[in-house]
């Protein structure tokens, strides 16, 4: 018998040889209808896989992450056989799945793809589909497998680098790959699949091999699925943050600046420092100093940080005087310079923590095709902070941090997040900086914190930084989809590479512990996802402009330039469209503007002493007319829902 622990923590007993489809149908028969893929002892594994030791087992349906994975994977074996099928001689390389479906890398020798083919390797695709193929692992000797792979240098260079004992073919209908495993049961589940492009790609990723052609797809249990899916690129595709940018005139790039490096327009900028005065008034309250540290530092700074040993040659190269032969860098990170500040004076514990906040430039190289409008650059804004406290002190300001990122993401219309908590890897502990023991009371802060504020939290081995576990706010989007936000990090390494140290109450040095955070991450991502969470319709507080005041007719300009005044005392954001154009044109483009409150002004209101209010996207709603003082307390009371007072 073997003892198999299930995700609840309940533990099972089966014969030994018992497959992880028959542990689903032990626990119910609806289950095993929708179980698609598992994991043993996080080892994915086929649905038929006997297992043979005692472990733990996740079964995963379409809804897990595991199960679109199998799902996706095996669809690109369909989509292989097919191809193979409609162009005989070509070379099958690799086809993994990938966030949003997955792709097959195939040399196609003589043959050439094309957009005129994609209709036909779907139907086909699905056709195979339909007769229920189930996927069957077979494990081949080395040998056997170079054998059937001759005339295909890629499928041999692989087999070349696995060892023999652990090679398996993967066979459905009359088709075999070479596969090391993690398929759905049978065919008959792809009911929908979509070629969405191809694309070069060089032979393990690298330009000295040959380019092969990368064909993408993506396969869903349902049609209705697949249309979802599409409507949702389309929109994304609207929401684009680059196209979003580019019309609201909030940021630019030039080929003569540089790649990578936005330039912020009058609107953009007013809409960041929006953004930082937001964030600095609650970082006030909760206790933070702001300091202001240069944008280049000596390359001595980072060498005792560890930054140039673990991205030096990956980066931007050192900047050299003329004369004196120093070399700087430009500034990867801001922890250094922050660290120098706290070592300007001698600290005793009564002092601390120190919270030290600073809106700080750094600078990443990022090779060129890597770079994606605002959220992959190479100089970006963090809005940083690090704060020194005693060790006694880590449990408590952890949970405070935790707090003002919460307002921030409250404030700003996020409300679908998890927090992932990254921690060591458990097999390979070579990689991180610190001690077991500094490493174990770092995490335990961070799960005891985010447990403490009932965050709903995620557990990652594996995705700590190298100097300290992490806690970092996964936020899910208006599309669904997810992003990295805001991230909280324990650090025990860098105090000590900079000696830092505080009088403890037994007059003895001792060192303080850091934490490092940035609720928006960088000012420019945090930008880009916003803008593509909200379309452009930021929270009423932020906008750039709150209202647009539409004069019917020139006669009124004076009575236009009357509410406007009337409304800056009211410290609402507004200005005039004065153009001689039809009302109907005015709206039009304040529409596009995504102005949120449009004000027409007549005859009407003039003598009344009022405006008529039109709403941004609510067209055919009818006006209201209510008075200057009435618009005032319904803007307020709108920014009032979303923009609440910081507390701590
Ligand atoms: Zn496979
Ligand atoms: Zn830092």
């Amino acid at each position: 018998m073997i003892k198999i622990t299930l995700p609840d923590g309940s533990v099972k007993e089966f014969a030994a040889g018992i497959t992880p489809m028959d542990v689903a149908k032990s626990i119910s028969e609806g289950l095993a209808r929708n179980v698609i893929s598992a994991a043993f002892n996080g080892t994915t594994v086929e649905t038929t896989t006997p297992l043979t030791t005692d472990g733990s087992l996740v079964l995963f349906t379409w809804n897990d992450e595991g199960g679109k994975k199998a799902f996706w994977h095996s669809t690109s074996h369909v989509m292989a056989q097919v191809l193979e099928e409609m162009f005989p001689g070509i070379k099958l390389t690799l086809g993994p799945a990938i966030a949003n479906g997955f792709y097959y890398d195939v040399d196609f020798e003589e043959h050439k793809i094309t957009d005129a083919d994609f209709k036909k390797i779907e139907d086909r695709v699905l056709e195979i589909s339909r007769e229920k193929h189930e996927f069957k692992l077979r494990p081949v000797s080395k040998a056997e497998a170079l054998e059937v792979y001759k005339d295909n240098v890629y499928k041999t260079e692989l087999i070349s680098n696995l060892e023999d004992g652990t090679i398996t073919f993967c066979d459905h209908s009359n088709f075999t790959d070479l596969c090391r495993g993690g398929h759905i049961p049978n065919t008959g589940i792809i009911k929908a699949m979509k070629i969405m492009s191809v694309a070069g790609a060089y032979w393990r990723g690298d330009e000295k091999n040959k380019q092969l052609t990368r064909v993408y797809g993506i396969s869903f249990p349902k049609q209705k699925d697949l249309t979802e899916y599409l409507e949702l690129l389309e929109e994304a595709k609207r929401r684009d943050h680059r196209k979003l940018g580019k019309e609201l005139e909030l940021f630019a790039f030039s080929s003569k600046v540089g790649q990578g490096l936005p330039l912020w327009l009058p609107k953009g900028a007013a809409l960041r420092d929006r953004l930082e005065q937001f964030l600095k008034r609650a970082q006030k309250k909760a206790g933070y100093e702001q300091v202001v540290t240069p944008h280049i530092g000596q390359k001595e700074l980072y060498v005792t940080s560890g930054h140039y040993a673990k991205y030096g040659a990956d980066s931007f190269q050192p900047i050299n005087t003329p004369a004196e032969g120093e070399e700087f860098l430009l500034k990867p990170m801001n922890c250094p310079h922050h660290c120098e500040i706290f070592n300007v004076r001698p600290w005793s514990y009564k002092d601390l923590p120190k919270r030290y906040a600073e809106f700080g430039t750094v600078y990443r190289y990022e090779q060129s095709g890597e770079l994606h409008g605002l959220t992959r650059v190479r100089g970006f804004t963090q809005d940083d902070a690090h704060i020194f406290c005693t060790p006694e002190q880590l449990d408590e300001e952890f949970k405070k941090v935790i707090d003002l990122v919460l307002y921030v993401f409250g404030s700003l219309g996020f409300e679908n997040f998890t927090a992932q908590v990254s921690l060591r890897d458990q097999e390979d502990r070579e990689k991180y900086i610190g001690s077991d023991e500094n490493w174990e009371k770092a995490e335990n802060a961070i799960i005891n914190a985010a447990k403490d504020k009932g965050l709903n939290t995620v557990i990652e081995y594996g995705e700590a930084a190298f100097y300290g576990p992490k806690l970092d706010f996964m936020v899910k989007d208006a599309l669904g989809r997810q992003w990295q936000l805001g991230t909280i990090q324990v650090d025990y390494n860098l105090p000590e590479r900079f000696n830092l140290t505080y009088k403890g109450s037994d007059d003895q040095l001792h060192r303080p512990v850091m934490i490092h955070r940035a609720p928006f991450g960088s000012m420019e991502r945090f930008i880009a996802i916003l803008l593509e969470h909200t379309a452009g319709n930021f929270p009423l507080w932020l906008m750039p402009e709150q209202a647009i005041i539409l004069s019917l007719s020139e006669k009124y300009e004076i009575y236009a330039k009357k509410v406007l005044d009337l409304l800056e005392n009211h410290e609402i954001r507004a200005l005039i469209d004065n153009r001689n154009e039809t009302i109907g044109k005015k709206i039009r483009d304040a529409e596009m503007q995504k102005m949120p409150f449009m004000l027409i002004v007549g005859e009407e209101e003039e003598k009344n002493g009022t405006v008529s209010i039109r709403r941004h996207g609510q067209e055919g709603k009818g006006n209201v007319t209510v008075t200057i003082e009435e618009f005032a307390t319904i803007v307020s009371e709108e920014i009032n829902k979303t923009l609440k007072v910081f507390t701590v």
